[in-house]
């Protein structure tokens, strides 16, 4: 496979934010291994790590192996950019080797000019695309065009650098200045203690004297190097949450909710503003007991945080008729509902189908979501809801 081909398609795309109309669908029938139940808080460690030649030219790329290196992680240099031995006998053997391996490359150049990326925000930054985590929802899972090795970008300076071209294109929520989605095709928390790129990018903020914020969203708690950091209050970290039985059912390989929820609130006494991405959320039976439980976590572990600028972001669970054979062959047992039957059948912006709750449910939800948050954290704000 050639580690220059990006594994989303470069089109513009909100995989993250689920609001999905951009996904482009390629059939990975059976190469995924099965559901695997929500462990305990851990750092993913590859078992393989290779690096393109061209990895080295950057000083980022060699920072990244240095880090490694300390970590006890040997560097394979490739000759080229095409990388070997992920094959393996079966399709499901190839995706296991595949999300076991990290490559340092340097990014598509075409990823310099960046796309809008609502709702989260103005624009879409990428710092690394692949996730080692096997959420059964994952929005990813659609748009994934080869074995999904994680990637992390060597050219992390320039990447910064051709941001200072955006300030001042704020169009979505000004008051918030211009603001650059860095979790799109990954998640940050999940490969930060491998590359450290997301705290260049928190200081990289921190020192740029504009109206700007960084922003990303994690299911992972390694927030220790984060939270001395010169952030200057311009990076906002969203926390991912649901309630649990979503959170121990469908989000194989990420941190507990409890360990998510204690890193939200180390960040926020760190000054950081913060947030919660809670998606995908589901119409259970008991939804409101379920929910209640999770916002009533939510206000424990913000509770007495001076000054604290917590924001939310919900999102209701959806599939396209693509993503749910994606996911269904990945992980076959799934018990996530997926039934077009009890769903409203809706046409995206791009013109792409999706499923998504009968509008009598998205009112009931939506509803109940308004009132108790404002209810049980009246000082969290809502940025939107889809
Ligand atoms: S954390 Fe889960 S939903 Fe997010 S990219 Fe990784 S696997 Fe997908």
């Amino acid at each position: 496979m050639d580690l220059t081909e990006p594994l989303a398609p470069d089109a513009p795309a909100a995989p993250h934010s689920a609001s999905g109309e951009r996904m482009e669908l390629h059939d990975l029938a059976g190469i995924a291994p099965p559901a695997r139940a929500a462990g305990p808080g851990r750092r993913w460690m590859p078992r393989r790590v290779v690096a393109t030649p061209a990895a080295y030219d950057h000083p980022h790329g060699l920072r990244i192996m240095r880090r490694l290196a300390e970590r006890g992680l040997e560097v394979e240099r490739l000759s080229g950019n095409r990388l070997t031995g992920v094959r393996g006998e079966t399709d499901r053997e190839t995706y296991a080797r595949a999300k076991s391996t990290l490559a340092i490359v340097v990014s598509p150049p075409s990823r310099r000019t960046l796309q809008p990326i609502a709702p989260s925000a103005d624009w879409r930054v990428d710092l690394a695309e692949g996730c080692p985590a096997h959420c059964q929802y994952c929005y990813l899972a659609g748009s994934l065009s080869g074995p999904p090795v994680t990637r992390v970008y060597a050219d992390l300076d320039d990447i910064l650098e051709g941001l200072t071209a955006y300030a001042g294109t704020a169009k979505r929520r000004p008051e918030e200045g211009t603001t650059f989605e860095a979790s799109c095709y990954t998640d940050p928390l999940a490969l930060d203690h491998l590359t450290g790129s997301w705290q260049r990018a928190v200081e990289f903020f921190g020192a740029w004297d504009e109206n700007v914020q960084l922003r990303w969203t994690t299911k992972f708690a390694g927030v220790d190097d984060f939270l001395a950091l010169p952030h200057a209050g311009r990076t906002r970290v969203r926390f991912s949450v649901n309630c649990l039985s979503v959170t121990t059912r469908f989000e194989g390989g990420t941190v507990r909710l409890e360990d998510r929820l204690a890193a939200l609130r180390r960040l926020a006494l760190a000054g950081y503003p913060v947030g919660l991405t809670i998606a995908p959320i589901m119409a259970l039976p008991d939804w409101q007991e379920h929910y209640g439980l999770l916002l009533d976590e939510v206000a424990h572990a913000v509770d007495g945080v001076p000054g604290l600028d917590l924001t939310a972001e919900l999102i209701t669970h959806r599939f396209t008729p693509g993503s749910k054979d994606v996911l269904t062959s990945w992980y076959p047992r799934t018990q996530l509902e997926m039934d077009e039957s009890s769903r409203d059948r809706k046409h995206g912006k791009f013109g792409a189908v999706k499923y998504v709750y009968p509008r009598a449910t998205m009112t009931a939800l939506r509803t109940w979501f308004e009132q108790e948050l404002a209810t049980r954290i009246p000082s969290c704000r809502i940025l939107y809801w889809t």
